[in-house]
């Protein structure tokens, strides 16, 4: 039971992930990418690097 849990939480969290790709690619594709999408400030590219599917920048993180 316990192992079947695990699972579903891996799965659970591989979709969120495949989600924030394609979310990055549709950016990509919409000339939109590496900007903050709450300020439009541009983002940091190390961060980018680090985490290509970031969506805000480091003022707009906490919100
Ligand atoms: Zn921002």
């Amino acid at each position: 039971m316990q192992n079947q849990q695990m699972a579903q939480e891996t799965l659970r969290r591989r979709r969120q992930q495949l989600q924030r790709v394609e979310g990055a690619l549709q950016r990509i594709e919409l000339d939109d990418f590496g900007y903050c999408a709450l300020c439009d400030k541009e983002l940091d590219n190390r961060r980018l690097d680090i985490d290509p599917t970031t969506t805000r920048c480091i003022e707009c993180l906490d919100l």
